[in-house]
């Protein structure tokens, strides 16, 4: 097909999530090795968000190509419903309840993070339900939350752009205040985590712990920009939740599989959560997989009698549990679980280097390979820049660096194989567009 048609095909025929009314052009990749992209008009670009924050070991892996198309010849699918399993469901879940921290011993499979933050919220309620507690319905989040846009999930998502016009959402859902140091304002000039945790003690007071089943979070808020709570925080929270008999639900969809320097940020923030949601980063984005990973006091009451009422029909698909054992095998032998904070630290000392003389930048925050560049109209009222998209598109435009806006921040999480010159590269073009830009969000 000439190569022009395809954005006209892809105007008619295809709804695009999110696309911004501003978007003057399609932009159709068609091949990708490392963080290489190249688009149907065979311009090339960096890529520095990783695919959608999944890509650990790169594009172009010809080596999972290889194992999906002999698993496809093998055995391409069979359900995982009732009795049935296969061999690389069994496979995968063996790897990952070894990599998996205290307590997880079960997996549950499904497609993606979405589908797993569905599956968390209805096994935390049901684990109370078979434990005689059925009051416990009520879920925690914060706001600026980001958990995916299926009914449950996206109801603890906490941006009112995932909520309206498609109300009513789920309801018993409470948000709080996200932990987000470089708000200060948010905590009435109280400790960051002193004040997220009176609040949390206050909600479960107000709502009652017997009407509440669990809390849900992202380690590391992604969607809000790349939020980094202090260390204390997940602690003391893990802490107030298990003396209320409330499930800790770890939404790890984007930090897991060592894009923060540890298999799981759990570990790195040192909790031991009831449940955690994984996806992306499982296949590096080869294929679409999720696995819920759940800790064996909880899976006893999910599975007892008759199984967990609950499946999809991809749950253990043996093509993509394939491929995600050959992903994980790749991540083991070339490191990349060391490598993302080495490398990660790099691209923010390079960062905050090209940007010290950009008035514009609040902060560059980074825990391993995601980061996150506060931007703001005054640095010292705080006040976020507006026009953050706009900004990343003329960055792609002007320099072939893919890099996106969330919230108030640019936010990065290139695959864990990047270069130190890629790296270098990606901290130029942010600073070179940022040095043009003006408190108004004009970039000149
Ligand atoms: N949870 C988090 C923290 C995410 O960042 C995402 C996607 O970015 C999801 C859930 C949703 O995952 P999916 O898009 O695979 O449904």
């Amino acid at each position: 097909m000439h190569r022009t048609d395809l954005a006209a095909l892809d105007r008619a025929h295809i709804i695009h999530p999110y696309l911004p009314s501003s978007a003057t052009e399609r932009v159709i990749m068609v091949e990708g090795e490392g963080s290489r992209l190249r688009d149907s008009h065979g311009r090339e670009y960096l890529d520095a968000t990783g695919g959608l924050w999944l890509a650990q070991v790169g594009h172009g892996r010809a080596e999972l190509a290889d194992v999906a198309r002999d698993q496809m010849a093998r055995l391409e699918y069979f359900t995982s419903f009732w009795e049935f399993s296969n061999d690389r469901a069994v496979e995968l879940a063996e790897r990952l309840v070894s990599i998996s921290p205290e307590p997880l011993d079960h997996v549950y499979y499904t497609s993606g993070g979405s589908e797993g933050n569905e599956a968390a919220i209805k096994m935390a309620r049901y684990y109370h339900h078979r434990r005689g507690e059925s009051s416990r319905t009520w879920i925690l989040g914060r706001h600026r939350a980001y958990h995916g846009i299926a009914y449950g999930g996206g109801s603890v998502t906490g941006f009112d752009l995932y909520h309206d016009g498609f109300g009513p959402m789920m309801p018993h859902v409470a948000h709080l205040t996200p932990p987000w140091p470089y708000r200060a304002e948010l905590f009435d000039g109280r400790d960051c985590t002193d004040f997220c945790i009176a609040e949390l003690e206050e909600t479960i007071d107000r709502i009652g712990a017997q009407n509440i089943a669990a809390m849900i979070g992202e380690p590391i808020m992604g969607v809000a920009g790349m939020v980094v709570p202090p260390d204390d925080y997940w602690p003391r929270v893990a802490e107030v939740l298990r003396r209320n008999g409330i499930l800790l639900v770890l939404d790890e969809v984007v930090t897991a599989y060592g894009r923060v320097g540890t298999w799981f940020a759990a570990d790195h923030f040192g909790v031991r959560p009831d449940i955690v949601v994984t996806a992306k980063g499982i296949t590096s984005g080869y294929l679409p997989l999720g696995a819920v990973l759940v800790a064996d006091h909880v899976a006893t009451e999910l599975g007892r009698d008759h199984g967990f009422p609950m499946g999809y029909t991809y749950n253990g698909h043996p093509t993509a549990c394939a491929v995600a054992l050959a992903n994980l095998d790749i991540i083991d032998r070339e490191g990349l679980v060391e490598r993302a904070p080495k490398i990660g630290d790099f691209l923010a000392a390079e960062l905050r280097r090209a940007l010290a003389d950009v008035p514009l930048v609040g902060e560059v925050r980074n825990v391993g390979m995601m980061l996150g560049v506060e931007l703001v109209a005054d640095p010292t009222t705080r006040e976020p820049l507006p026009g953050i998209q706009h900004i990343a598109d003329t960055i792609r435009a002007e320099h072939g660096v893919i890099v996106r806006d969330a919230a108030t921040a640019l936010v990065l999480s290139p695959a864990l194989t990047l270069g130190e010159a890629e790296a270098t590269r990606i901290a130029e073009s942010i600073a070179e567009v940022l040095s043009r830009t003006t408190p108004d969000g004009t970039v000149h």
